[in-house]
């Protein structure tokens, strides 16, 4: 896929709306947790330092397309100073003359911040109003908002066909990063897919096993799987009416020259809680009563042996119930391999979704890995193949 970056275009002198995601945790109307922020800082720094007026175009929360003071962009305006150190306009709306009047006030050098996209309506519609009325403010738009880009909404996609566009720093590692594991990898490539539940990643199934040399299936999803090839799994979480669907992804597999690993051992409770009395047994033999909660060592070392034998990993989903100990065993194993192995230089290492980002922090792997995608949905996206309004339209 083509898209700029803000090397492929003239800024010197220039409005450069700039659509960033700093819809950031906050409570009691401070912010808890400022990582989006610091993220964007080097792309505003670039811009400046190439001579643009930097307005910042962001979404903060849902409050579908109404006027919600709690939600005012407003609240970060604090926060963001300090991160850039820098002084900051603050504009109390996206479009029309409170925004105009910002934006001819503001110094050089100081950031231009407009209110909360999605107080209006048209901004999820993707108006073309509302789009060209953000378009009148500037010169150029850069988005550096990935995780907004799987969304075609006015100050993503509806902007960038209006004003000459760019991908900021942010959106061009992540893009960078992600075409590296699944665009054009250096094989073999091994995907990891785990979780709760096959019917929410069918769509990423069905893309992997066409484009990857090794798919590993863990979770409870690779329950689902095992019943599906006459394993029993006791009272395991599993889907058993995607048996078919299951046997369907398995033969797309094998037609595509994917190696499928499940499972070869597992862990077994009683009972859903941390601590729960628990044994390792053999897959297939996981009794009645019991749950699998957690791959076995035999599986972990299985999985050691084929990230070693590739060149790059993509990883989404924990391979047990990592939330409750002992059953984040594996998870926490094999994401320690798989950072060494990228420590040494031996394997490009990626990793999206909530869980999986929460799973490798704790496991202390995430630092190691090339890298680690904060996107959710857009990444998800991403993996399953989909093209995504925001990048599509930077081209
Ligand atoms: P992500 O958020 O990274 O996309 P998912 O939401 O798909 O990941 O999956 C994470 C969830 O899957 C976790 O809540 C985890 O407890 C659950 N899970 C993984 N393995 C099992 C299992 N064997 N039994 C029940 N739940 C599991
Ligand atoms: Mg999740």
């Amino acid at each position: 896929m083509a898209w700029k970056t803000i090397d492929d275009v003239g800024l010197a002198g220039k409005v450069v709306l700039t659509r960033v995601d700093i819809n950031v945790p906050m409570e009691g109307g401070h912010v808890t947790d400022a990582t989006r922020i610091e993220k964007i800082v080097p792309t505003v720094e670039d811009l400046i330092a190439r001579g643009a007026k930097v307005v910042l175009l962001a979404h903060f929360d849902r409050p579908k397309g109404k006027v919600v003071p709690e939600m005012s962009l407003g609240h970060v305006k604090a926060a963001l100073e300090a991160a850039l150190g820098r002084k900051v306009v603050f504009a109390p709306d996206c479009v029309g003359d409170v925004a105009k009047a910002a934006i001819a006030g503001a110094g050089q050098g100081d950031v231009v911040l407009l209110e909360n996209t999605r107080f209006h309506a048209g901004e999820e519609k993707n108006d073309p109003a509302l789009a060209a009325a953000m378009a009148e403010l500037g010169d150029v738009f850069v988005n550096d908002a990935f995780s907004a880009a799987h969304r075609a909404h006015a100050s993503t996609a509806g902007l960038a066909h209006l004003l000459p566009s760019a991908a900021g720093r942010l959106m061009e590692a992540e893009l960078r990063a992600l075409e590296a594991a699944l665009g054009n990898p250096v094989r073999p490539v091994v995907a990891v897919v785990g979780g709760a539940k096959v019917s929410t990643k069918l769509d990423l199934l069905g893309n992997l096993v066409g484009k990857v040399d090794h798919l590993v299936i863990g979770g409870g999803m690779a329950n689902t799987f095992l019943v599906a090839q006459g394993v029993e799994v006791g009272k395991s979480l599993a889907e058993r009416d995607m048996a078919a669907t299951a046997l369907e992804i398995l033969a797309k597999a094998k037609a595509a020259g994917c190696t499928i690993h499940l499972p070869v051992d597992v862990v077994v409770a009683r009972e859903f809680k941390a601590g729960a009395a628990n044994e390792t047994v053999p897959v297939g033999q996981c009794p009645a009563d019991a749950m699998i909660l957690d791959a076995g060592p035999k599986t972990v070392a299985e999985l050691s042996k084929v990230f070693a034998g590739c060149k790059t990993l993509i990883w989404n989903g924990p391979l047990g119930a990592f939330e409750i100990e002992p059953f984040n065993a594996a998870t926490f194993a094999a994401a320690r391999v798989a950072a060494g192995l990228t420590r040494e230089g031996k394997l490009v290492s990626v990793a999206g979704g909530g869980d999986t980002v929460a799973a490798l922090n704790q496991a202390g792997a995430a630092r190691d890995f090339t890298f680690i995608s904060t996107a959710g949905g857009a990444f998800l996206e991403w993996m399953e193949g989909k093209e995504l309004p925001g990048v599509a339209a930077l081209g």
